[in-house]
């Protein structure tokens, strides 16, 4: 029996508006506190970590809010989303030419979705407006928190906030969720009463917005008219230290993001101006689609961006709080999978708390105090296993995201990589009773622990190798190598290297 609770939500970005929906769901009073004012609101000023960006939504996050028990809230949050089903790499051939080169993620066919966050955020937040058991507090600041006494404090923030003279709150909950992001007021507090491990990593890349415009003199008859290029694809310029992608909105435009070193940037934020002319070098095509006057603008303009990567555990403390999403492990966005990862908590954290909460006790429920005694205990159990089972997939996709990028500014030009894709693809249509996937396939299209798809990817690279040199020591070879051997050294040197390369390609 789920006995019903205070449930407080901080940050009500889209991790903590779908465990307020969660929480919810299961009858509970739920109180969520946003320290900004309400998305909704069209004089809410965006700020940069609330800004408009589209991100690529794909099977985990969809999961967490089919489990959600709102049996429109697929179709609501998908409508508006772009099939998005490989990468398009940009490049410029030895004649001059400009090409493009699709490479799809899945050989299935299936595609993840560009949607843009503030977009899912507001629609989550309407639901939540219509639940009579959710309250929403905006303009409220987590201030201070005392997890044993199950205490918390807020700001009001308002225009008084800057005159000193803010307003603080006093709450009491049964049960704190922290999705307050990044830079976390919860967990800050949870350290006080438990022994985290902290790691945070800032890598050496700032990340700014550019947009391409939609067409203006579209066909009326041909809907696909508004878009400059490809809309169902990923759109990546790889600079092999450095990256230009693009992803489609519905309006026919593009969120492009810029991501280069430090030093770089600070290079031509001296001189905006050669900005055009770095483009032609390194991002060929781009100022044919973004005006040169339009991209020195947003540089100037747009914020240029930090990258954090955050690792920590234990993720809660007693029964009294956990934490989820970027609050819990930020990470690099070259993975597409940080609000995925997020969502994915939520449905996670819920059916470890549904499992214990199931289970029969031994208090007596016929006290309410006793009772409520009897879920803390449920819950205190339901924590330490969600720690337990998340912290190692939290590490995990969070490691593949930092690798990820090496993939998408170079690797995906590199002929090891396709032939490691090509192999693993053939294994996955050929001989489907092995199981055999891509590792983006597993990240991106099933919903398998992110530390097991990391160890049946080494596991598959591992057994490439083996067979590979198993090809290399059959008499067919051995028999071609002695004959080579007998021919110049040079050659010989070529079939080494040629060896060595292959086997690389699969480790
Ligand atoms: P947030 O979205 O940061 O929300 C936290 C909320 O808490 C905010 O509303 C904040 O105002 C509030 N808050 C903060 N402090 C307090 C306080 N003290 N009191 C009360 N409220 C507070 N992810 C993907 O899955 N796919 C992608 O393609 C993708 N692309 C990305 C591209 C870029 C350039 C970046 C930067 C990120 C990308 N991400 C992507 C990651 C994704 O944006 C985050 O993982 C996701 O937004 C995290 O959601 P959250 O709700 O945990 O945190």
């Amino acid at each position: 029996m789920t006995v019903k609770e205070k449930i407080v939500i901080v940050g009500a970005g889209p991790v903590g508006s779908l465990a307020a929906l969660y929480a919810a769901q299961r009858g509970h009073d739920v109180e969520m506190y946003e320290l900004r004012s309400d998305l909704r609101d069209p004089s809410t000023p965006l700020l940069n970590f609330t800004r408009s960006i589209n991100l690529a939504l794909s099977e985990r996050g969809i999961n967490a809010l089919r489990h959600s028990g709102q049996l429109k809230l697929i179709d609501h949050v998908l409508q508006p989303t772009i099939p998005m089903r490989g990468r398009m790499i940009h490049g410029k051939s030895p004649d001059g030419s400009f090409y493009e080169a699709p490479q799809d993620y899945d050989i299935h066919g299936r595609a993840i979705l560009a949607v843009d966050r503030a977009d899912l955020n507001k629609r989550l937040l309407d639901i939540l407006d219509h639940m009579p058991n959710v309250k929403l507090f905006f303009n409220h600041k987590l201030t201070g928190a005392d997890f044993k006494r199950r205490k918390a404090w807020f700001e009001i923030m308002s225009s008084e906030t800057a005159t000193g003279r803010a307003r603080e709150i006093e709450i009491d909950f049964d049960f704190m969720i922290g999705a307050d992001g990044a830079h976390s007021a919860v967990r800050y507090h949870v350290m006080k009463f438990v022994q985290m491990n902290y790691r945070q990593d800032y890598i050496d890349t700032l990340w700014c917005e550019f947009q391409i415009r939609p067409v203006e003199n579209r066909n009326p008859e041909d809907p696909m008219s508004k878009f400059r290029i490809s809309p169902n694809h990923l759109h990546i310029w790889p600079g092999k230290e450095f990256m230009f992608i693009a992803i489609p909105s519905e309006d026919g435009s593009f969120t492009c993001t810029l991501f280069l070193p430090s030093d770089q940037v600070a290079s031509l934020e001296r001189d905006p101006s050669v900005l055009p002319a770095f483009f032609d070098r390194h991002f060929p095509g781009v100022t044919d689609l973004i005006p040169p006057e339009d991209l020195i603008a947003s540089f100037n303009t747009n914020p240029h961006l930090p990258l954090i990567s955050i690792k920590c555990q234990p993720y809660h403390y007693g029964s009294s709080v956990v934490i989820v999403g970027d609050a819990a492990h930020a990470m690099v966005p070259f993975y597409g999978q940080g609000m995925n990862a997020g969502l994915e908590d939520v449905r996670v954290l819920f059916s470890i708390l549904d499992k214990h909460a199931a289970r029969e006790d031994n208090h007596p429920t016929d006290a309410d105090n006793t009772t409520a005694a009897a879920a803390a205990d449920k819950r205190k159990i339901a924590l330490a296993e969600y720690t337990a089972i998340r912290v190692p997939d939290a590490h995990a996709i969070n490691d593949l995201a930092l690798q990820n990028y090496v993939e998408m500014r170079a690797s995906v030009l590199s002929r090891r990589y396709r032939l490691r894709k090509w192999l693993e693809e053939f294994m996955s249509v050929h001989v489907p009773r092995l199981g055999w996937q891509t590792k983006y396939s597993r990240v991106s299209f099933s919903n398998e622990r992110y530390s097991e798809v990391v160890a049946k990817s080494d596991r598959q690279g591992r057994i490439l190798v083996s067979v590979f040199e198993a090809l290399v020591c059959s008499p067919f070879v051995v028999a071609a190598a002695v004959l080579w051997w007998k021919r110049p050294h040079r050659l010989v040197g070529a079939v080494q290297g040629a060896v060595s390369w292959l086997l690389n390609a699969f480790r």
